[in-house]
């Protein structure tokens, strides 16, 4: 079965065609990387998978649920992006406890002071430090819940907005080049990270990037895309041995 079913997907920004058709199977637990240049398109599908964009022709399917016209928190899907996305005023707890919250309590009980006053409010929210709790240190970074993301590192900055879209535990994590803030060696370093994160959660990743070692190293199969197109997609050491087309053999072999 596979866990997203991507047909025939089109989109348009006015009269700029940005996809022009396309389609992929992503099998379940897949870790599959859009591979392409700058404004080839991949944000664009990335963000259709996450119901954050709609598309203008075309369907998507997870699971066996076709997903067109659902809302981006009914997809049992997390997104983590190029800009980490935290909220400043918030810690690192409140960051991470915000999908919970938003899962779990209603929205009377999320208000600040009356909300503690209604019922299972209290034990929903132990439950919810809790969980934040167990993911942290997974990623190993309980010991930063008390602080805001002005004061952590790019990596570690990096690692809570990866925690904040694991704890919701989804079934498919969509990545939009979450290392290029980073400096090289730590981009290296969270490779391996996002790496043993996929092979321990066993969960679907679509990861997207235009830097070539990153989808070769990471992926278990690379889309390469170009123009609104997918011009080949097979595992990254068939990519590199026996390109299909002229034009990946030239993506992979172009220095960065
Ligand atoms: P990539 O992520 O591969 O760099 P994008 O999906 O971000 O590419 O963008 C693909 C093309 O679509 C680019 O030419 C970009 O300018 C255009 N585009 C993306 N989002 C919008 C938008 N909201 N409105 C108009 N054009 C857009
Ligand atoms: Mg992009």
């Amino acid at each position: 079965m596979a866990a997203i079913t991507i047909e025939k997907i089109e989109k348009s920004f006015g009269a700029t065609p940005v996809l022009g058709g396309v389609s992929l199977e992503i099998a379940d637990g897949e870790f599959l990387t859009l591979l392409g240049p700058s404004g080839c398109g991949k944000s664009t599908l990335l963000r259709i998978l996450a119901g954050l964009e709609v598309q203008t022709g075309g369907s998507i399917a997870i699971g066996e649920r076709v997903v067109d016209g659902v809302r981006p928190k009914r997809r049992d899907v997390a997104m983590v992006f190029q800009s980490y996305a935290l909220y400043p005023h918030m810690t690192v707890q409140e960051n991470m406890a915000v999908p919970l919250r938003m899962r779990r309590l209603s929205a009377w009980q999320r208000l600040p002071l009356i909300g503690r006053l209604l019922p299972g409010t209290k034990a929903v929210v132990a439950d919810i430090e809790k969980d934040v709790m167990r993911t942290a240190k997974a990623l190993g970074i309980g010991h930063l819940l008390g602080r805001k993301p002005g004061q952590l590192s790019g990596g570690q900055r990096q690692r809570v907005a990866v925690g904040r879209a694991m704890v919701r535990q989804p079934a498919v994590f969509l990545m939009d080049e979450p290392l290029s803030n980073l400096d090289a060696k730590l981009r290296v370093q969270m490779r391996a990270e996002i790496k043993e994160l996929h092979n321990r959660l066993g969960v679907t990743f679509v990861y997207v990037t235009h830097d070539q070692s990153e989808a070769m190293t990471m992926s278990d199969r690379v889309a390469v895309m170009l123009d609104g197109e997918l011009l080949q997609v097979a595992a990254p050491q068939e990519i590199y041995a026996d390109p299909d087309d002229r034009r990946v053999a030239e993506f992979i072999g172009s220095p960065k």
